[in-house]
């Protein structure tokens, strides 16, 4: 078996986490920076699930490895699961997170608990050059908070405020997240598909 993993993305912020959950399995991790592939994939599927197959199939067959892709966004209950699989391109790709979470904070002015409800979703796909694809998926649920809290992760992560914690996951460090995330959930259930386990045992 190769000791290295294709994980198809470019985002810095995701691949920090993946690094640190796949760490384990002593392999090397690539993303497509690493790899110099600059491609421009449609993401044009309607769930996240869909997505990521997308992205894993497309390197798959550029490549010609088995390759691990992440698919993943913020659900707003309140707005109708918004931005969910558009939660990069919310409000435009370029910008700032601190526009784009202050603008969910005032589109939920008038939401009082319950209706804050929100979570993060991963899919996790891995494609094969024999065609074969596996997926996993995961969520963390928490609530819309007030204002945004904490410095850590990226993206939406100021604004999921998560009770069982008491805090917003940009306020844990990166090992309390994964162990609790979306991504560090999906990508462990992965592991299990993969059967990397046995081979760490
Ligand atoms: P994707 O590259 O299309 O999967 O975009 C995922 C987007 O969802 C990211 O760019 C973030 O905006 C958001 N997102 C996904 N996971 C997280 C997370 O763990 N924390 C904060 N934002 C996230």
């Amino acid at each position: 078996m190769s000791n290295k993993i294709i994980f198809a993305t470019t985002n810095e912020g995701k691949m920090k986490e993946i690094r640190m959950i796949l760490a384990d399995l002593g392999m090397e991790i690539l993303s497509l920076k690493d790899l110099n592939i600059n491609v421009d994939i449609e993401e044009d599927g309607k769930t996240f699930e869909e997505n990521a197959i997308i992205k894993a199939k497309a390197i798959c067959e550029l490549t010609g490895e088995m390759v691990l892709a992440d698919d993943s966004g913020l659900e707003v209950d309140y707005m109708d699961k918004a931005p969910g699989v558009y939660s990069a391109r919310y409000l435009g790709e370029d910008t700032p997170y601190s526009v784009k979470n202050q603008t969910i904070i005032d589109n939920l002015k008038d939401a009082k608990g319950e209706e804050r409800s929100a979570r993060f979703v991963c899919a996790i796909a891995a494609a094969f050059p024999d065609g074969r694809v596996l997926t996993t998926e995961a969520t963390i649920e928490g609530y819309i908070g007030y204002e945004e809290k904490g410095t850590n992760g990226f993206g939406y992560d100021p604004l999921l405020y998560v009770p069982e914690y008491d805090m917003t996951t940009g306020q844990m460090d990166s090992a309390m997240k994964n162990k609790i995330s979306h991504r560090g959930k999906a990508l462990e259930l992965m592991k299990e598909k993969l059967g990397y386990e046995n081979i760490n045992c």
